[in-house]
């Protein structure tokens, strides 16, 4: 897998899953979002209270990064994972009720 930082593309391997592993989690954050260059308002949620900032999260409509108004709410401040509460993302992604969308790509686990 390829994944561009700061503008320059590195290799990360492919058996590594990218992202927070539960041992560092700090909680459940989300991270509201609205570009200043072309409107698009978006929720970003993270086990990290201070992973997800302005200067580096790109908008998904427009590319842009930095020109955000940011909001965060803290949803839980446990650095476990509650199975029963409400609060964990697992819970709030998708929203209930909601689709599962044709564009969807699945990939395969590894072995
Ligand atoms: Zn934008």
């Amino acid at each position: 897998m390829t994944v561009k930082q700061e503008n320059q593309l590195v290799s990360v391997p492919e058996t590594k899953p990218v992202g927070v592993k539960e041992k560092e989690r700090e909680g459940v954050f989300v991270n509201g979002f609205i570009c200043q260059s072309c409107g698009l308002h978006f929720n970003l949620f993270s086990w990290k209270a201070n992973r997800h900032r302005s200067d580096n999260t790109y908008c998904p409509e427009c590319g842009t990064k930095g020109a955000f108004i940011h909001y965060r709410k803290a949803l839980s401040n446990s650095p476990v994972k509650d199975h029963n509460s409400h609060d964990e993302i697992f819970r709030q992604v998708p929203l209930e009720g909601s689709q599962l969308m044709t564009d969807s790509i699945v990939i395969p686990k590894q072995k």
